[in-house]
């Protein structure tokens, strides 16, 4: 595929225009689906670049290139999901490998290494990254990673991106940091020393709540071959129809992202004044106990808001009775939902770290979308009176 673009343009431009501007064959300015599973050989010895969708796709191969372009990253691999993304992450690792978690990720990142990777024996500790001190501690010398999530979910903790790196280089490791909340939008990894950034794009990068796609970005050459090879023999490669409709999510990124910015704002301030909460967590209160890293690393904020309620009662009541925000699991769509971490996203997370991490029975997450502000507060005004 032709007419590849370098980083000369503002991210705000890349966003929209991509690694690819247009098909060469066709002219096509919206890069097609090739839903084909192989492809032709002109001869032995001979081949297009393609040869089995497993392996590599052209369709996946622009979005492949456009993440890697709006991270600020030489390779971009795409994948069926961002479970299938952190899973094949972990190849470049070797059983005995000590990796360090920030223990307030999503829960389905907890289940994959405590209840799989664990079994094959990687070894992780589960820390409180919202005091660097516990990263410090928890360094051994098989310690070949630390792995966080920032802003981390859904306790808006916010890690010193650049501390991390600074530490687990020193130490002779690596750092994973999963960027799903920020986006390259808001913040890139990368240039703060991670080694590789991973997304769920099935969140704000897709943005419509319709595709599940995992993304991986980095720029090492020797890790690109091993986890190209992960891709090919897993087989948890993004499809092509996927890796279309992630691609045109994307375009729209840096629009949606203020009016989720803006819409958030509001709403948390709303919620800090409501005499049934009883604390509200957004990386955007000026007393966020980590406002100043978050200002420093991050150039926005997302549309992710969490709160106690005062009364467990109430949450129960909110759930029932919101009607323009849904009650369902995920976040980053143009949709407000409402999510019970409790009993959803942070179920496999055993009670005693879940409860350290502060997620108990009180706790609401909001993922706000891109609707009228003022129609959202009303929504959570009705569904939160007696
Ligand atoms: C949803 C999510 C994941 C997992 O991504 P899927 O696309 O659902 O597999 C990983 N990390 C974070 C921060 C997430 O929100």
């Amino acid at each position: 595929m032709g007419n590849s673009v370098g980083s000369r343009y503002s991210d705000e431009t890349n966003i929209v225009r991509g690694a690819v501007y247009f098909e060469p064959s066709t002219g096509a300015l919206c890069t097609p689906i090739f839903q084909s599973a192989s492809f032709r050989h002109p001869g032995l010895g001979q081949s297009t670049g393609f040869d089995y969708s497993r392996a590599c796709n052209p369709t996946r191969d622009v979005l492949e290139k456009t993440i890697a372009l709006l991270e600020h990253g030489r390779y971009g691999l795409a994948f069926s999901t961002g479970m299938g993304a952190i899973s094949s992450l972990i190849k470049i690792f070797s059983p005995g490998d000590h990796i360090i978690v920030s223990e307030d990720i999503y829960g389905g990142t907890y289940r994959l290494f405590s209840g799989y990777y664990a079994k094959y024996g990687f070894l992780f500790s589960f820390v409180d990254g919202g005091d660097f001190s516990n990263i410090e501690a928890a360094l051994r010398p098989e310690t070949k990673a630390l792995f966080i999530e920032t802003p981390s979910n859904p306790m808006m903790k916010v890690i010193d991106i650049e501390r991390c790196a600074e530490l687990i280089h020193k130490h002779g490791g690596l750092l994973i940091t999963d960027n799903t909340f920020c986006t390259p939008y808001f913040q890139n990894p990368l240039d703060l020393g991670s080694d590789f950034v991973v997304h769920s794009g099935t969140k704000y990068l897709e943005g419509h709540n319709d595709t599940l796609s995992g993304l991986i970005v980095h720029s090492n050459e020797v890790y690109q071959e091993i986890l190209l090879e992960a891709q090919k023999s897993e087989g948890a490669s993004l499809s092509a129809f996927d890796a279309y409709l992630t691609m045109r999510g994307i375009k729209t990124l840096a629009l949606r992202m203020k009016k989720h910015e803006a819409n958030a704002a509001r709403i948390a301030e709303w919620l800090r004044c409501h005499p049934k909460v009883e604390k509200v967590f957004y990386t955007g209160f000026p007393d966020h106990p980590q406002y100043a890293i978050s200002r420093k690393q991050a150039r926005g904020d997302n549309g992710m808001v969490s709160f106690y309620f005062k009364d467990q009662k109430d949450v129960a009541l909110l759930l029932k009775n919101v009607k323009l925000i849904l009650f369902a699991e995920s976040l980053g769509g143009v949709e407000s939902l409402v999510t019970y971490p409790l009993v959803q996203t942070h179920a496999a997370i055993p009670e005693a770290i879940r409860l350290s991490a502060g997620v108990n029975e009180r706790l609401v997450r909001l993922s706000i979308g891109i609707e009228n502000a003022d129609d959202l507060i009303a929504d959570l005004d009705q569904a939160m009176s007696d």
